[in-house]
């Protein structure tokens, strides 16, 4: 067992909370922010960010038979206000929960900050995390309004085709290590949210600044994700899909409305088993991007990193 000490310790500076683990989150997509992931992931300190579409009674479920889990598990909304009796029907009903995951595709509207102020005077003592903005002077507002974490990232995501449809989006990197100082001149915290493939990008979020990296397609396909096994051609998938894809508007809510392009796309993912082998993946390969650049922790990993351009950044000779 490798020494790299992988876990931080953070206060938050609106609510005052204190949080301790390894700071990866399951995004919280339907497929992957489930309470069966969140099940596993709990067990390495790793967190979840629990999806929307749960209702009340299944989370009062969740937490009697799992009340291990519920410190590293935040509760999705949206914005609207059928999304915000839920949360508070949820938060209510699971007093144990200490984390909030407010979630809007496009974090710039006053709407949205006046949102995230309304949310904090409900709960003045749980940790918000808000988002997705990319850069600084949002991440600023948000935070001065309440919100504890910031979630970073427009257009990065795998299955995300907003770049494409709108022409819209940020480079995450440089989205990262904006907000990063923004939110830590603050003693704010921000996520990196979406575009991480491989272990060695979960890394150059960290090195970045990143104090929580969230995934969505690198846990996407494993048996702890909603949705069937697809059998084809001998070989096994699980699907995949935006959270403003047509799948997901057809499931929650009827279709795509008509005067909006759906922004996520579907996919078909190789079936990959129990999610378990992917974080010891993913720790491993975090626990040896320390090693390699002399952080002995994770906290160490940003003040240890140079970033240098490159044009292609693996060898594809083999594939
Ligand atoms: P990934 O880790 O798969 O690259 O990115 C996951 C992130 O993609 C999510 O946390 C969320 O911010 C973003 N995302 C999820 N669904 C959609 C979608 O339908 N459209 C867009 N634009 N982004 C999405």
């Amino acid at each position: 067992m490798s020494r790299v000490d992988l876990q931080r310790t953070f206060t938050f500076r609106n609510s005052k909370q204190t949080y301790t683990g390894i700071p990866i989150i399951a995004a919280n997509m339907d497929t992957t922010g489930t309470f069966e992931m969140a099940q596993v992931l709990s067990k390495h300190t790793l967190f979840t960010a629990i999806h929307k579409h749960y209702s009340v009674e299944d989370w009062k479920n969740f937490a009697a038979s799992h009340p291990e889990c519920l410190e590293h598990v935040a509760a999705s909304s949206g914005s609207g206000s059928g999304d915000l009796e839920k949360l508070c029907a949820i938060l209510e009903a699971v007093p144990a929960l200490k984390y909030i995951c407010l979630d809007v595709a496009n974090g710039y509207s006053e709407y949205f900050v006046e949102f995230v102020k309304k949310v904090r005077e409900k709960f003045p003592k749980h940790t918000i995390m808000a988002g997705n903005v990319v850069t600084g002077e949002m991440v600023e507002e948000l935070i001065l309004s309440g919100a504890d974490i910031i979630k970073v990232g427009i257009g990065p995501g795998s299955v995300c085709t907003t770049r494409i449809k709108t022409g819209v989006g940020y480079p995450q990197l440089s989205a990262v290590i904006e907000c990063a100082d923004s939110a830590h001149g603050l003693k704010g915290h921000i996520i990196s949210d979406g575009g991480c493939s491989c272990p060695g990008d979960v890394a150059k979020a960290f090195g970045a600044g990143a104090d929580f990296v969230m995934m969505g397609g690198m846990l996407a396909g494993h048996d702890q994700c909603s949705g069937e096994v697809i059998e084809k051609n001998g070989k096994k998938y699980k699907l995949f899909y935006g959270m403003s894809s047509d799948t997901a508007m057809k499931k929650y809510t009827g279709g795509v409305a008509e005067y909006r392009a759906s922004e996520g796309r579907t996919v078909e993912v190789p079936y990959k088993g129990d999610v378990e082998n992917t974080i010891r993946d993913v720790l491993g390969g975090l626990r040896s991007t320390c090693t390699y650049v002399g952080a002995a922790k994770l906290k160490e990993l940003s003040r240890r990193t140079t970033f240098i351009r490159v044009t292609q950044q693996s060898s594809y000779m083999f594939t």
